[in-house]
């Protein structure tokens, strides 16, 4: 199957998830992951008027997105670091992967520099697997409190990465524990925080992640294909 089959299929699985979950697929917006992926095949997706698209590094994201046309939306879903901040916080629509104040303190001031106000989510690593980056739910509340204080700097909500298992069922749980704690946190009313966005669900577990909240899914092998890492 094509790039743009492959899309619309998800999109249909979408649609169907919201059906049965009660909601509108207005609701959720779909981020074709690109990662590792040429340029060639992202362009494939224009033709469908695609524009929300994730990467997982700063030099692949600018580079992309310096080819594609401007009015393209990039979604910074790695892991950043301070040192790359500079180069991504007027390019990201949305940076989903602050997981320390250190972080976010570089964000506010490069997004001062630059006269932006940046995005974010903050990655929770629901599992607590070790491998994985993200602060504990446990961290959540008292790092909110921190940032959302910081200038330039605005809190959309929660984002997470969910162990590879194969039964999605397995990670509902996961899905549930964020958004229950993004209703937590909405209901504390900090300033510059709002809990619209919820990040959770890649190829293999997106549909649950839909019946369970999402408002935005990460989906790469289920579009483009398997990635190679190797060349
Ligand atoms: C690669 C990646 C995805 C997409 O993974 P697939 O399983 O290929 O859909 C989603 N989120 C993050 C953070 C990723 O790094």
């Amino acid at each position: 199957m094509s790039v743009c089959e492959n899309y619309k299929e998800v999109e249909k699985h979408i649609d169907a998830a919201c059906k049965r979950a009660g909601r509108k697929p207005e609701e959720v917006t779909l981020i074709a992951v690109s990662k590792t992926k040429p340029v060639s095949m992202i362009e494939q997706l224009l033709s469908l008027n695609v524009i929300e698209f994730g990467e997982n590094k700063v030099q692949e994201l600018t580079a992309k997105a310096e080819l594609l046309p401007s009015n393209l939306h990039w979604h910074m879903i790695g892991h950043l670091q301070r040192n790359k901040v500079k180069y991504v916080v007027d390019k990201a629509c949305l940076i989903h992967s602050v997981d320390s104040l250190r972080l976010a303190e570089e964000i506010s001031k490069e997004s001062q520099k630059k006269q932006v106000t940046s995005q974010i989510l903050i990655e929770v690593n629901i599992a607590e697997e070790e491998s994985k980056f993200g602060i504990s739910p446990s961290e959540l509340l008292p790092l909110i409190e921190k940032i959302s204080i910081l200038p330039n700097i605005s809190i959309q909500g929660l984002m997470t990465i969910a162990p590879y298992v194969e039964n999605p069922e397995d990670n509902r749980w996961i899905f549930q524990k964020l958004k229950n704690l993004s209703i937590d946190i909405k209901g504390k009313n900090f300033d510059n925080v709002t809990m619209d966005v919820l990040s959770m669900g890649m190829t293999g577990d997106y549909e649950v992640a839909i019946e369970e909240g999402a408002t935005h899914v990460r989906v790469g092998t289920g579009i483009f294909g398997e990635r190679n890492y190797t060349i």
